[in-house]
């Protein structure tokens, strides 16, 4: 069994743990050997935990035969995106100004995930701040996609989907602020949840831009997604902005298919500038859904076009604010030498980031300097009360929108860093929803003539994740996870 193990979907191991027919330790192990294989060549972590992974896993296993009930995820392995705190394990953000941060506390989602035993098996590399979309722009390491290891595996989260993807986890919790959890869970062909914003605690998350930031998960398929958000799903004190209301047990009704759904296909779709197959896989995605018995309903946003200005000014806006207190004096990188407190600032500020991140603070301070305000973050914040608009527009014809998850497969590293503009077109599809708060999850639905992932958005109404993982299971339990899409060659 030991070649399989690692294949097994969160769910299938929970079964059989419960079942005593897989221990914990075997489960855990079988990742280890994995990560020991490789991540030599993926290079999908920053800080391994696997040793204390490990020993929790045997106290695990003891309990269990002892006769103790345990929650569907104890002892089963999971990796976490940089930027989550972890008590007494470095959290360095992918960068060289946290390199030797080592929290005090955990995030909530991390107490969430002790709470119920999952097993942290190691930090996964990103994007330094969670700012780009190739994980290229981490001070420590490149990530390999491992679907094709010269491509990139898409970011901010990119070690996350890849560690997923190499089988050198279960699952993986990342950050999502214009895409980061959905792009690269989309190039490296698992499923990606962002779900709406204030239902995931980010106490404990470093923040990039805070009314864009959320906490979700990266799964090998979409029960597993449920159940991982019904872990982390839920109000927190602690977090000004997290949501008091009920949560939905997220697995209830995924079974139920997608009769009579309505399923909103994007006009925008027929832009230029996104590639033919991954329009046309769109296209038979939506027809998978009509033959499921769904309604297609074609619908518009048309302030789509104005969206990733608004993303970016408002990311950065924020970014500027919140990357603020690494001044070198509190915690976080310091310069050797200075003569004084202005030198300080500078010097530990301008060697401990690096150049996207620059890039942001400059164009964040820019667009809120008292000239440029009116003109530009203003503005912006209109732009976003116009998007939020049109998605409540478009939810009273539909349940479901449906969209690619990117405009691109994944691509070759070192070709697309050189023009950040292609870059930043490459979130249109996914900032939208951060701007709007809504939830939308993404899955593989096809592959392209390199044999490389293409995935699927579906964005849902605000707190209607279930919807979402009713829609999306109907739509994998026909055409399966991107494995079995591989062996069929496509849709
Ligand atoms: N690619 C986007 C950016 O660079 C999204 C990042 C994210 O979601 N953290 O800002």
């Amino acid at each position: 069994m030991s070649n399989n193990i690692t294949k097994l979907s969160l769910s299938e191991a929970s079964t059989l743990l419960i079942k005593k027919e897989l221990s914990s330790e075997e489960l855990c192990r079988a990742y280890i050997n994995n990560i020991n294989e490789k991540e030599n060549t993926i290079n999908a972590y920053i800080t391994l935990t696997s040793e204390q992974a490990l020993e929790k896993a045997k106290e695990i296993d003891s309990r269990r035969i002892a006769g103790e009930s345990l929650s569907p995820l104890a002892g089963i392995p999971y990796s976490l995106k940089d930027n989550i705190c972890t008590k007494n394990i470095p959290t360095t953000c992918g960068s060289k100004m946290l390199k030797n941060f080592v929290p005090p506390y955990n995030a909530e989602v991390v107490d969430r995930l002790n709470k119920e035993e999952a097993l942290l098996i190691g930090k996964t590399n990103m994007d330094e701040f969670a700012m780009g979309s190739t994980t290229e722009n981490s001070y420590f390491k490149i990530t390999k996609n491992p679907r094709d290891i010269e491509r990139v595996p898409g970011g901010s989260s990119g070690g996350s989907a890849a560690s997923v993807a190499a089988e050198e986890t279960a699952f993986s919790l990342g950050s999502d602020t214009g895409g980061s959890i959905r792009q690269p869970a989309s190039f490296c062909g698992v499923v990606g949840m962002k779900p709406t914003y204030g239902s995931v605690s980010r106490r404990g998350l470093v923040a990039f831009a805070s009314s864009l930031d959320q906490i979700g998960s990266i799964t090998k398929n979409v029960l597993d997604s449920a159940l991982v958000l019904n872990t982390i799903a839920g109000h927190d004190k602690g977090d000004s902005t997290s949501v008091d209301r009920s949560y939905p047990d997220y697995a209830q009704g995924i079974y139920q298919g997608v009769k009579g759904m309505r399923i909103g296909l994007l006009k925008e779709l027929f832009h230029d500038g996104i590639e033919s197959e991954i329009k046309a896989s769109i296209l038979k995605s939506a027809k998978v859904y009509e033959a499921l018995g769904a309604e297609i309903v074609e619908l518009s946003l048309p302030n789509l076009k104005h969206a990733l200005p608004a993303y970016y000014i408002i990311s950065s806006a924020e970014a500027s604010s919140n990357l603020a207190r690494f001044d070198g004096i509190r915690y976080g990188y310091r310069t050797d030498e200075y003569e004084d407190i202005d030198e300080l600032y500078k010097k530990s500020r301008g060697e401990g980031f690096g150049s996207e991140v620059k890039k942001r603070i400059i164009l964040g301070t820019f667009v809120l300097s008292s000239e440029h305000y009116d003109s530009y973050y203003k503005r912006a914040l209109q732009v976003r009360t116009l998007i939020a608009r049109d998605f409540s527009s478009a939810f009273k014809k539909c349940d479901v929108i449906l969209s690619p998850a990117a405009p691109t497969t994944a691509y070759k590293i070192n070709k697309k860093t050189s023009n950040p503009l292609k870059l930043y077109m490459g979130d249109i599809f996914t900032a939208p929803v951060n701007i709007a708060g809504i939830p939308a999850l993404t899955l593989p639905c096809a592959i392209d003539k390199n044999g490389l992932p293409i995935g699927m958005q579906l964005i849902g109404k605000a707190f209607d994740e279930n919807t979402l993982y009713r829609a999306g299971y109907a739509f994998e339990r026909e055409i399966g996870t991107f494995e079995s899409i591989k062996v069929k060659g496509g849709l």
